[in-house]
């Protein structure tokens, strides 16, 4: 058996890598065994595969004196399933994809279904459809060519062999894709998102043990941008917010939007920005919420507005004379001093 024959019998290309190769030879191993393969040749093909496999390992390198792990063959095989080191899950896949949240969602932490579709390429036939062996092809005794009668029966034609493409090899429709080289899963699963996931985040969810298919989903969670919450970059959750400049001025309530939903809060003149505990984004993953920050933008009315104009006008007036009635004011005060200081200034010197 040279290398290419070898390559051939397991059905796969000289570039796999070893763990492929190692896979592909367990799954042959698993296909041929005589104790679970009662065909006639399957004896004789098993030797064949461990044959080529252990000729592979050999040329690769550092092999040469093949282990017991190797021989796979007679009795050792239900030894073997049992051995210590990791069998090679050739159905155990890793999927990578990116999960939309809303920022609501990433504080209060959310359960999602999530569902997709998978196709890759079959490693069984390397995504050729065919399996190729390294016994001679049925149709053409492994020649590579078939003779074909042409008009009348009179003349006999060479033509290259249809079935195995000319190299004379057998080969057999891929059972593991049924011929196509591509595989396709679907899968379908309820994902718990932790409170306090964060932007570029991955969550690991490992596939079931009992659930098909195998299917272990790495998912990025990426934080939708919120219309009126920010978070900024030392996880504090921010909303800058405009209000009525007077209601402001007379510290009235007004209605704020938290994560969980709106909520009255009283606003102070002299106060700009304010801290809401425990209502901001979540400290750690599944932690407590820290602090949620809302700072007023205090808007007043445009000086073209003559309605506002005369109504401030009023006010100005009454509260001044408020002011200089009242002397433990200190606008009260300041026009005492005022006055005072301006009718000394006018005394003859
Ligand atoms: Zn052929
Ligand atoms: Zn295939």
């Amino acid at each position: 058996m040279d290398i290419r024959e070898a390559y051939q019998e397991l059905g796969v290309d000289p570039s796999v890598s070893d763990a492929q190769l190692k896979a592909m030879w367990r799954r042959l191993v698993a296909a041929w065994h005589p104790d679970r393969n009662a065909a006639a040749g399957a004896s004789q093909r098993m030797q064949h595969i461990n044959k080529a496999y252990q000729h592979i390992r050999q040329l690769r390198g550092g092999h040469s004196d093949s282990t017991e792990d190797d021989r796979y063959t007679g009795t050792q095989a239900e030894n073997h399933t049992a051995s210590a080191e990791p069998e090679p899950d050739c159905h155990r896949r890793t999927h990578n994809s990116k999960v939309r949240l809303s920022l609501e969602d990433a504080i209060l932490g959310c359960t999602r279904t999530l569902s997709g579709r998978i196709v890759y390429t079959c490693e069984a036939c390397v995504g050729n459809g065919k399996r190729v062996f390294a016994q001679a092809c049925l149709t053409c005794n492994g020649s590579g060519a078939v003779r074909k009668a042409t008009l009348f029966g009179w003349l006999w034609n060479e033509e290259s062999c249809m079935d195995c493409g000319g190299d004379g090899r057998h080969r057999e429709s891929c059972g593991a894709c049924g011929g196509s080289g591509e595989l396709t899963v679907t899968y379908r699963r309820r994902v718990r998102f932790p409170a306090g996931v964060r932007d570029g985040h991955v969550l690991s969810v490992p596939a079931s043990p009992h659930g098909e298919p195998q299917i272990d989903l790495e998912l990025e969670v990426k934080i939708k941008p919120h219309s009126l919450f920010t978070l900024d970059g030392d996880g504090l959750l921010r909303c800058e917010m405009p209000v009525n400049g007077y209601a402001w001025m007379s510290g009235r309530w007004v209605e704020v939007p938290t994560p969980n939903g709106m909520q009255q809060m009283r606003l102070n003149r002299n106060a700009l920005t304010y801290r809401l505990s425990h209502q901001g984004f979540p400290t750690s993953l599944r932690g407590p919420r820290g602090d949620y920050f809302v700072k007023v933008i205090p808007v007043f009315a445009s000086h073209d507005d003559p309605e506002q104009e005369a109504l401030l006008e009023q006010l100005i007036a009454i509260s001044t004379k408020a002011a200089q009635a009242d002397q433990s004011l200190p606008l009260g005060q300041w026009q005492q001093r005022l006055k005072s200081w301006n009718s000394k200034q006018k005394e003859p010197v």
